[in-house]
């Protein structure tokens, strides 16, 4: 089934199916920030059933004012600690953070398609 992703100002679109036959290369790799805001905190603490403090000490990390996901060194990389390397996919989809959420379509990427098509095989070039 055709399940095409499409955002206006992007000269690419995003093929989802081809999220089954990644081996989540969104999730590892380099390392970078992966910004949690004060609702998604809450959610994700809520799914894993734990308190909100616990939650934060447990797995993020504060840059100035603001929390990023911790990361785990992973095949040579690095791995967001929320990324099941037995299934090869993100434990937390549903919470997942709206950066995650908006991949591949992030601002950076509009001047920097290589860079994208390079780490997304979802990526259709216009
Ligand atoms: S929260 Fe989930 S989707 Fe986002 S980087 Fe971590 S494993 Fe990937």
């Amino acid at each position: 089934m055709e399940n095409i992703m499409k955002c206006e100002g992007f000269n690419y679109a995003f093929d989802q199916n081809a999220c089954q036959s990644c081996s989540g290369k969104c999730c590892i790799g380099e390392s970078g920030y992966i910004w949690v805001n004060e609702k998604e905190r809450e959610a994700i603490a809520q799914k894993l059933n734990m308190p909100k403090a616990s939650f934060i000490d447990a797995y993020l990390a504060k840059i100035r004012y603001r929390f990023t996901i911790k990361e785990i060194a992973y095949e040579g990389g690095y791995g967001c600690v929320f990324f099941d390397m037995e299934k090869r996919s993100c434990s937390i989809y549903e919470v997942r953070p709206e950066q995650c959420r908006t991949f591949p379509f992030w601002d950076y990427f509009k001047e920097n398609i290589n860079e994208v098509a390079e780490e997304c095989p979802g990526i259709i070039r216009s």
